[in-house]
């Protein structure tokens, strides 16, 4: 996108096209403008234009620029925090309504993807949450009881049964989680636009906000060519904010994540690595993720930025990882590689902001986007509505707060990530 090959790599090579959208140009008025077209903002104007109401997003770049075109698909249920702790992060009504949300949330993935016939490789095998060690072991151990006491269809897999599932014995074993399973993100957030587009909603794409004033009970949405006025506005620009809600992006810490995806795997290997399609992703602490795209390319990720030094180092400690993982690969060559941000908060959760009366928004999804940035997005049109008050939100409302040394911290993860990698060819 934009000319760099880097940001949206495979997605961007394999996804249907977007949908045809212009530049905002002159003056106009909605119920509703929508700031982002990530999932979030797109599932705000679906969800909102289903009901009549007139909604314009304004997109920056475009369609899916941010995380929701870069990420590595996997569609998971809940966040890091395990499901125990929670209620003691946010008080035991938050937590108990956001565990419920977030559980929930890949079903409506599902069914948003089914109902618009959006054609975006959607694998609903579930994820293996692979235990590296006796550490990763434990941990996964206790995820799984906490969610198996709340009736989640959660399995515990031993060595064996994870080594003929992933193809690797490198794993202690792993936790499958059948509520969840993965997608391509890019195809999945342009799918959710022409559904959006067909529902009445309007998208501008080359649209950035640079500024927002209140006269009355309207607010007015500036970008460099017109503006949009609306009684309400959704500010949904996560990791990738600019303008106006910077302070979205100063409360984050940016956690740099790439991928790098192989040719098509030949048919005897590709029987033997992930045969039922789950999305793998590890629990060590510089994690790993990979995933098959539907025709068989091997999807393979971790910490880092491919940009300076970090490129070579990252890309050669993924041939010796995948090396270790499945020897049967030999030689690896990459088809494409890209990387992006994660906005990481420092408690791993995410935020509701009221930033002016009627101007809200949802952000800081620490790299689980897809299924909250969807549910999340759908909750914000039911408050537009009515249909819900804050107080009924799976969220506390709270104040953008920029964490303590943050752009020391972002060096440290994009630095450490290349020191942990350089000679390393632990998987
Ligand atoms: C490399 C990577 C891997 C990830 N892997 C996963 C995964 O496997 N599973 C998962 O669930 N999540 C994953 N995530 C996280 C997920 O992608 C994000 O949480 C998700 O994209 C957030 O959705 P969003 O719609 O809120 O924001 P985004 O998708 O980031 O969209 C925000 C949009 O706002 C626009 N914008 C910003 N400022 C302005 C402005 N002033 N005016 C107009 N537009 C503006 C941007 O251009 C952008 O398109 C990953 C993220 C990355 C970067």
């Amino acid at each position: 996108m934009l000319n760099n090959p880097r940001s949206h790599g495979l997605w961007e090579k394999t996804a249907p096209a977007a949908p045809a959208t212009v530049a905002l140009a002159g003056d106009t008025r909605a119920d509703v403008v929508i700031v982002g077209g990530g999932f979030t903002g797109i599932s705000a104007a679906l969800h909102l234009a289903e009901t009549g109401r007139r909604v314009v997003v304004l997109e920056g770049a475009e369609i899916g620029f941010g995380g929701a075109g870069r990420n590595v698909g996997l569609i998971n249920a809940g966040m890091w925090v395990t499901p125990d702790d929670l209620p003691g992060e946010l008080g035991e009504v938050h937590g108990e309504r956001l565990l419920d949300m977030l559980g929930n949330a890949p079903k409506l993935v599902m069914e948003l993807i089914e109902r618009h016939g959006i054609a975006c490789e959607l694998e609903r095998n579930g994820t293996l949450h692979c235990a590296v060690g006796e550490a990763g072991l434990k941990e996964i151990t206790d995820r799984a009881s906490q969610w198996r006491r709340r009736g989640a269809p959660v399995t515990l897999l031993d060595a064996a049964e994870t080594a003929k599932r992933v193809g690797t014995g490198a794993y202690a074993g792993s936790l499958l989680d059948m509520r969840a399973g993965t997608l391509q993100p890019l195809a999945y957030v342009r799918g959710l636009a022409k559904a959006a587009l067909a529902a009445g909603a309007t998208i501008h794409t080359g649209s950035r906000v640079t500024g927002y004033t209140r006269s009355g009970s309207e607010w007015t949405v500036r970008t460099d060519a017109g503006s949009v006025k609306a009684s309400w506005v959704i500010v949904s620009t996560d990791a990738y904010s600019t303008g106006p809600w910077e302070g979205v992006r100063q409360e984050q810490v940016h956690l740099p994540y790439f991928n790098l995806a192989t040719h098509p795997l030949p048919a005897d290997i590709l029987s033997t690595i992930l045969p039922e399609r789950e999305g793998v992703w590890d629990t060590k602490e510089i994690l790993s993720s990979f995933r098959l795209d539907q025709v068989g390319r091997l999807v393979f990720g971790s910490v880092g930025a491919l940009r300076n030094t970090g490129r070579a180092v990252h890309v050669a400690w993924a041939r010796r990882a995948l090396k270790r993982l499945f020897p049967a690969l030999g030689p690896v060559e990459f088809e494409c590689e890209w990387f992006g941000k994660i906005g990481m908060t420092d408690n791993a959760l995410p935020r509701f902001h009221r930033f002016a009366e009627n101007v809200v928004g949802f952000s800081g999804y620490n790299g689980r986007g897809i299924a909250p940035g969807t549910v999340f997005g759908h909750t914000l049109a039911q408050l537009v509505l009515g249909d819900l008050d804050e107080e009924d939100l799976p969220l506390p409302l709270t104040d953008p707060k920029v964490p303590a040394f943050r752009p020391v911290k972002e060096l440290y993860y994009e630095a450490g990530a290349q020191i942990a990698h350089f000679a390393s060819d632990r998987f």
